[in-house]
């Protein structure tokens, strides 16, 4: 966590800036706009074995993409709980979907270095902690973990074509030892679902049950209503 995003964070809430949705003098993100995101209903955006089955918040679009940039690419630390709270509905469904009752772990997708460095803090990570808090307070059995981790010399997903973008993240995706449970997995976006599936190809090969991969925003691509997105 670097000291620049949690005073960017703070001035944000103390001092007051603009909704990063709509402009809005006013908090990082204001009523109306927190609002119309978080009335989203979540939607299974692919049907499917493990990681496979994939439940969104909302598409990336609007508010939601406007949210989403403002966090990744502004360093906005202060749009992180939103993000998180938003994340917990697809998380719900998918566990839902499943019918899991018991123990569960939320494995976050793993970023590379330089883009922690770069914004500051680890997006996925603070999200995952952010659900399992929550739900842990709704008095289920759900932790974060960090199961995986990318190898050094991973590149950012951005910019890179489909291809690349799938055996960057494959080659580079490296499992954690930890228990065997069964795991959900977390991510801010989805495109093709390339990342996600070599995660959980990477995780069952490691003796893992995945459930299922809960996102934020899942771009039109997947179901081949639209352009594509960012990953
Ligand atoms: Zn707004």
């Amino acid at each position: 966590m670097r000291w620049r995003a949690v005073l960017d964070a703070a001035a944000d809430l103390a001092w007051g800036g603009s909704c990063a949705a709509c402009g809005r003098p006013g908090p990082v993100c204001c009523q109306a706009c927190d609002r119309t995101v978080r009335e989203l209903a979540p939607r299974r955006v692919r049907s499917g074995e493990g990681a496979d089955l994939i439940w969104a918040r909302g598409d990336y679009a609007a508010e939601l993409r406007a949210l989403i940039l403002a966090c990744k690419e502004r360093q906005g630390l202060g749009l992180v709980p939103l993000l998180g709270d938003l994340a917990l509905g697809s998380v719900a469904a998918v566990a839902y979907e499943r019918g899991h009752g018991g123990a569960l772990l939320l494995v976050p997708m793993p970023s590379s270095r330089a883009t922690v460095a770069e914004r500051g803090f680890d997006l996925t990570w603070l999200m995952a902690r952010r659900v399992s808090g929550r739900l842990r307070r709704l008095g289920l059995d759900i932790r974060a973990a960090r199961g995986l981790t990318l190898a050094p010399g991973a590149r950012d997903q951005v910019g890179l074509s489909v291809a690349d973008r799938a055996s960057n993240r494959l080659g580079r995706m490296r499992v954690r030892r930890l228990a065997p449970a069964p795991m959900l997995l977390l991510d801010d976006i989805v495109t093709t679902g390339a990342t996600l599936t070599a995660a959980g190809a990477a995780l069952t090969a490691a003796g893992h049950q995945v459930l299922g991969a809960a996102v934020v925003a899942a771009t039109p691509r997947l179901d081949g209503r639209g352009r594509p997105g960012r990953r």
